[in-house]
């Protein structure tokens, strides 16, 4: 019999810490500011940026939304991130990706302050979660550790399995399997004999972007499997990277899509904008 990893149950205790922590700040007089930036008008970024801002609220920071038209150029986009970069009264900031096609991500991304870079896709962030000495997390691959963590699943010396080479996902999400100690394989499209693989993990995380991808002849009796995936079904309902209802009996522990690591993914983001202030109130 599985048991279901609750993202909401996790993710409500993340923030609820969060909030005790605000309140108390706030009592001092202070004030904690997310920025977020969205370009254009695609469906889930929208809904993706207005779930960032409820949990603002939540939590009590303050949110700072800059919703630009597609046609924003990418100088007026990395203008407008350099004003917040030099802006005391903002702690983080986040631009919505993907951006239109004609701006360049990976320039967008290294516009934004390293102390400010609260999604830690910045070479500098990224780098320290290489090495393991990092200010901030990445945020889905440590939603997964924190729900991990929840249902004291031991990650030391485990087989564990990443589909998916991502740097938003796949690659940051085995770095932190391996700083736990397991024995970790990050496999893609590339891969040869991909069910070989997967069967073998202890704990497998899914993070592909194909619907239902990963079948219950792909996983081993008893695994811990995390469902990263966020896609629509033949029917346009919200469903993961695994095929639930088969792989689920086979499972000793399972997210499931929706209300798995997606609500994890923003409180591991409101975790992050805390850890920018305390860095920047330090200095
Ligand atoms: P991505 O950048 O498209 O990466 C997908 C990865 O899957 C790639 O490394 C790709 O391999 C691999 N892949 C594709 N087909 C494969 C196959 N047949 N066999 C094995 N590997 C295969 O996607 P992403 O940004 O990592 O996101 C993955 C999923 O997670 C998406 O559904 C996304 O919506 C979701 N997501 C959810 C959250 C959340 O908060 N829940 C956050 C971020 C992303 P190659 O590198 O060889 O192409």
């Amino acid at each position: 019999m599985y048991q279901f990893i609750d993202g909401k149950l996790v993710s409500q205790s993340v923030k609820d810490r969060i909030r005790d922590e605000v309140s108390e700040l706030k009592a001092q007089g202070k004030e904690i500011t997310l920025a977020v930036i969205i370009v254009g008008d695609d469906p889930a970024s929208r809904v993706y940026v207005n779930n960032k801002k409820k949990a603002c609220e939540y939590v009590g920071f303050r949110s700072l939304e800059y919703a630009l038209p597609a046609e924003t150029t990418q100088e007026e986009l990395i203008s407008l991130i350099n004003e917040l970069n030099d802006r005391e009264d903002v702690n983080g900031i986040l631009c919505q990706l993907p951006v239109p096609k004609h701006i360049d991500d990976k320039a967008v991304i290294a516009a934004i302050s390293v102390e400010k870079d609260v999604d830690a896709f910045s070479s500098y962030n990224v780098g320290k979660i290489m090495i393991g000495d990092y200010d901030f997390l990445p945020c889905t691959p440590a939603g997964v550790m924190e729900m991990l963590s929840y249902y004291n699943i031991d990650v030391d010396g485990k087989n564990c399995v990443v589909i998916g080479r991502s740097n938003i996902v796949g690659k940051p999400m085995s770095m932190l399997l391996l700083h736990k100690n397991g024995t970790v394989t990050i496999t893609h499209s590339r891969t040869k004999n991909l069910a070989d693989i997967t069967k073998e993990a202890d704990i497998l995380v899914a993070a592909v972007g194909r619907a239902k991808f990963v079948t219950a002849d792909m996983v081993k009796d008893g695994a811990v499997v995390i469902d990263v995936g966020m896609n629509r079904d033949e029917n346009g309902k919200l469903c993961g990277d695994v095929d639930f209802n088969s792989v689920a009996e086979k499972c000793s522990y399972i997210t499931p899509v929706p209300g798995g690591v997606g609500p994890m993914t923003i409180a591991m983001l409101m975790q992050n904008t805390l850890k920018a202030y305390h860095i920047q109130d330090n200095q």
